[in-house]
């Protein structure tokens, strides 16, 4: 993977799509600065969340860790990306999504040949190659899908690319300041009570938000109240305000809203 690295116990840091709290040697034999590693992670995503503290022991960690729900547990890739740059991309790692926007094809998770799933990352990975048969993913089919399928792909893909923009926020101080909250500490409380503000802005009641959330029914008030919820529950409620991630970014919260 990395020309000269002899470290390769390092490889396992870079699974998951975790930022990790000590990039060790990657930084120097990647020649890239903390802050374009952290945003090859899904690292800014968390962020607009939550503070966690990124301690990973990812030789100890199950499938996906923290990102369990949000992360697919097996590869899918585009094979004519994979034709132009070798590189799999992040928005591929995200569960929502299976379509490559720029070839308009559906991204493919098994090996044509013996039909396994592609494989992340082990001691038998072999980048772009299948780890049972070494059929190469470069060849593996291609899939058309429909317009409408494409249309609310490239809905779904730009709302994930604000979330995993690093340099924007869903509460900014004045956000803070406003719903007397202290950023980063109160931050799942400022997404909460926006969240709030823009369902009551909806003319939406709690318990219809419920239909959204099917796997638990106390989920609408835990979301508002910035209780810790997995990171899909928050999509689940943005899609049942028919919202997007910008605009919820973009949504001041009025003085009146805090009175009551
Ligand atoms: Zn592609
Ligand atoms: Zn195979």
């Amino acid at each position: 993977m990395f020309p000269g690295w002899r470290f390769c116990s390092q490889v396992c840091i870079l699974r998951w799509e975790c930022s990790v709290d000590d990039w060790g040697q990657i930084p120097r034999y990647t020649q890239l600065s903390l802050a374009e590693l952290e945003k090859l992670t899904l690292w800014p995503w968390v962020a607009k969340f939550r503070t966690l503290p990124m301690r990973m022991f990812p030789k100890r960690m199950g499938r996906g860790g923290i990102l369990r729900d949000l992360v697919a547990p097996d590869l899918r890739v585009c094979p004519l990306c994979l034709q132009e740059q070798p590189y799999i991309c992040l928005m591929w790692r995200l569960t929502p999504v299976q379509v490559c926007l720029r070839h308009c094809c559906a991204l493919q998770c098994y090996c044509p040949n013996c039909r396994i799933q592609l494989t992340l990352i082990s001691w038998q990975y072999w980048h772009l190659y299948c780890a049972a048969c070494d059929a190469d993913w470069r060849g593996l089919p291609v899939t058309a899908v429909s317009d409408d399928f494409l249309a609310k792909e490239e809905e779904q893909q730009r709302d994930f690319a604000f979330l995993l923009d690093p340099d924007v926020s869903l509460v900014n101080d004045d956000d803070a300041a406003v719903l007397n909250l202290a950023l980063p500490e109160q931050l799942p409380q400022a997404v909460g009570l926006k969240f709030r503000c823009l369902r009551v802005q909806e003319g939406k009641m709690m318990a219809q938000m419920s239909r959204y959330l099917t796997l638990l029914k106390d989920k609408p008030r835990r979301v508002e109240r910035g209780d810790w919820v997995s990171l899909p529950i928050y999509l689940d409620y943005l899609a049942g305000l028919d919202g997007s991630w910008p605009e919820f970014a973009a949504l001041t919260v009025p003085p009146e809203f805090i009175a009551d």
